[in-house]
């Protein structure tokens, strides 16, 4: 669950500017291609992608366009006669590379969700392109110089705040992209970048190949034994599609666990399951990604020595509100003593619960979704399946996710039919402000498909920025299990949760209200965009909130009282095994990141056992939620040296949220408050500035620790005697 950054050149770091954010005034000719969809603007509502017109051959050719339209734009600020000043040098850029953005934005959207061969060989071609581009801005020395020059008169230059953030990030990010290396330096850093393009981009084709190869078919029904009749006819579908009539096919989610573990009854099934998941990219075939890990890991170090720094980790935490991987390890230290307490307490009920079912094993990571759930249903009465029936769709989506937007900051939604849409399931709708004026347009695209990558995400068509006089037109991806046809989409708690997370970032970008695109809404440091994407999860099990959409699609009644707080008393328990599950993720990403350069080539496997080992997260029957050979997010996705900024954040939007609980919960006025200091405000502010002038102080674990049951006073009631749990600092 993330925001996935459509200006993606690569893993880049420079994942969050963009020269190439924005997009609208119609470049003055496009000489090219008129007929190019992407040539100008689109004419639909608030610059809609035409949907309807654009081809997968219109991509390449657009991409290729818009950089060269850039790099001319670019040419002309470098060489411009006048002296250097902020808005002939800043200002200007913040305009430029408006086709290219066009078709990146949306490219990155269909090859993301969408894919096709077609699609993944336009990828293919135009991610070192794209690279390459990247750096033909920031390692142009007559560019870089004009900026230097306007941010050495800074002091002087009376710019308003925003635009001084704007100056101070610019001159960052040229320094950080290697603007005052040496001639051959440049060239070494192009070619590696270059390749960190083309080697992340083959990652993620393996990677969506080896889940789709790693599907497990099931020959004889029995063996579906525990699944509800929806899950067994969805699993025939999915045979179907695959041209396997007859036969069960239970397709890889890109994450260890399964979601249906926790009900396949055999154990050796689930076993089968679970293996396909751990090994899916490590099978030695042409889908296996370990050289590519490992020699991303080595050229990011050697990208990150020849900037200057110890490490990759180092590198990229520059512009986080962590800034070091010295707080990282920190902040991830503090959570592993109650962590591994908590895991530990967690097992023992579970192994107590496979005893009492007669069972004679011992508890393996494929058996523990099951029983926890069987504990979980022992101990609170509840059963997931017992509360599907009360999460369709439809009714989350209008009575659950709109109606906190409506309450806290006063939007209404209108669905547009008449929209073009890159698959028919896709679904747009207008979003409107507490006045009643147009705030954007937003777009759903829910349900699984083999071409389209696994976890959720959010992103812009279009960004905001009042320069470029441009409104946001945004997406929500998600992989929710498609129902049998004229089923009802009847989802987890997980996916109920997943809904309002992304429907959090894109009001973070639906509020953005900055002059420049590229501090606009979630364009921010990785350590706080998922601030308000996880802040918003909270609303869900909100009194209010849930008993107006957790309604019972066959009987029309609302969830029972009882029901609800068997899900409040029920929240703490297996959060051991989920917070263990994202350190072990989250240090697995910093040790890779953390290798110096002279490091050699790392073995993978034995490198990944090590990592998690030496920093305790090694948690016994909790495996990490990725193996370093399906870790989307770190190799491809811009996440590297990043994923702990899911609990980073976690820190920030639980200690938020605490705040809310202390003035009144979901109002208007606290919502306004909340969109006026934070979702607003994109990265025009440095972020613990936002935090405190918010709070009134700085974040801190407590409330995180107390939410999740990990402070000892807070642990679920346990069935053994146990020794109390340490918090370790
Ligand atoms: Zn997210």
């Amino acid at each position: 669950m993330h925001a996935f950054r459509t200006i993606l050149l690569g893993a880049s770091a420079l994942v969050a500017i963009g020269v190439c954010a924005g997009a609208a005034p119609a470049p003055k000719a496009a000489s090219a291609s008129n007929a190019n969809p992407f040539a100008q603007p689109s004419p639909l509502p608030l610059q809609a992608p035409q949907f309807d017109k654009i081809k997968d051959s219109d991509y390449q050719p657009a991409i290729e366009e818009g950089m060269k339209q850039q790099l001319a734009e670019i040419g002309k600020i470098a060489n411009n006669s006048a002296a250097p000043t902020f808005d002939n040098t800043v200002v200007e850029m913040e305009k430029s590379g408006q086709m290219l953005n066009r078709a990146t934005q949306t490219f990155f959207n269909v090859v993301g969700a969408n894919t096709n061969p077609a699609l993944d060989k336009v990828q293919t071609a135009v991610a070192p392109k794209l690279a390459a581009h990247q750096d033909a801005i920031f390692l142009n020395p007559k560019l870089f110089a004009r900026v230097k020059a306007v941010y050495d008169q800074r002091d002087t230059l009376h710019l308003d705040p925003e635009s001084q953030q704007l100056l101070k990030i610019y001159y960052k990010q040229f320094i950080h992209a290697g603007a005052n290396l040496s001639d051959p330096d440049k060239a070494k850093l192009r070619a590696l970048n270059k390749e960190e393009a083309t080697l992340s981009t083959a990652f993620q084709q393996k990677l969506l190949a080896a889940g789709k190869a790693g599907a497990l078919v099931i020959d004889n029904k029995a063996d579906l034994a525990g699944l509800s009749d929806q899950e067994i006819a969805a699993a025939a579908d999915a045979a179907k599609t695959r041209k396997l009539s007859g036969k069960w096919v239970i397709p890889l989610q890109n994450t260890t666990q399964q979601p249906l573990l926790v009900s396949l009854k055999n154990r050796a099934i689930r076993e089968k399951l679970f293996d396909n998941s751990w090994t899916r990219a490590e099978k030695n075939d042409a889908n296996d990604t370990r050289s590519i890990i490992q020699r991303l890991a080595q050229e990011r170090a050697e990208k990150a020595k020849l900037l200057g720094y110890p490490n990759y980790a180092a590198y990229t935490l520059y512009d986080q509100m962590a800034k070091t991987p010295d707080a990282v390890q920190k902040f991830i230290g503090a959570l592993t003593g109650p962590t591994r307490a908590k895991a530990a307490d967690e097992a023992r009920q579970i192994q107590a619960a496979i005893d009492k079912d007669g069972q004679h094993f011992q508890l393996k990571p494929w058996d523990w979704e099951m029983y926890s759930e069987k504990v979980r249903k022992a101990r609170y009465d509840l059963d997931q399946n017992q509360l599907k029936p009360y999460f369709e769709l439809n009714k989350v989506l209008k009575d659950g996710v709109f109606y906190a937007a409506g309450k806290l900051y006063g939007l209404t939604f209108r669905e547009r039919h008449d929209l073009p849409v890159y698959q028919p399931d896709v679904r747009v709708f207008e979003v409107h402000d507490k006045d009643g004026s147009i705030l954007g347009l937003m777009y759903f695209d829910y349900f699984k498909r083999d071409n389209k990558q696994g976890g959720a995400w959010m992103s812009n068509f279009v960004n905001e920025s009042t320069l470029l006089k441009q409104k946001p037109v945004i997406y929500n991806v998600a992989n929710f299990t498609k129902p049998a046809p004229g089923q009802p989409a009847l989802l987890s708690w997980d996916d109920v949760t997943t809904m309002f997370h992304e429907f959090g970032h894109a009001l973070h970008g639906f509020f953005a209200n900055t002059k420049y695109p590229s501090i606009s809404g979630t364009s921010t440091a990785r350590d706080w965009v998922e601030f308000p994407s996880q802040f918003n999860e909270h609303w869900a099990l909100y009194p209010d909130v849930l008993k107006h959409f957790a309604v019972n699609y066959k009987t029309g009644q609302p969830i029972p009282q009882a029901l609800v707080d068997k899900i409040k008393k029920s929240q703490t328990w297996n959060q051991g095994y989920e917070l263990g599950e994202l350190l072990a993720a989250s240090e697995l990403d910093m040790q890779w990141h953390m290798l110096k350069a002279d490091a050699p080539k790392q073995d993978v496997d034995k490198f990944e056992a090590q990592a998690l080992k030496t920093t305790h997260t090694d948690f016994p029957n909790v495996p990490t939620r990725y193996r370093s050979s399906y870790f989307l997010h770190i190799w491809a996705n811009g996440y590297a040296a990043g994923y702990y900024a899911y609990q980073w954040t976690v820190m920030l939007d639980d200690d938020a949220y605490a705040w809310f609980d202390g003035h009144g919960g979901l109002t208007r006025a606290n919502g306004q408050r909340f969109r006026d200091m934070i979702l607003s405000k994109g990265h025009t502010e440095d972020y613990d500035t936002m935090f405190r002038r918010f709070y009134g102080k700085d974040p801190d674990v407590g409330p995180m620790l107390k939410h999740r049951g990990l402070t000892p006073d807070n642990s679920a009631p346990s069935d053994t005697a146990k020794p109390g749990t340490p918090a370790r600092s």
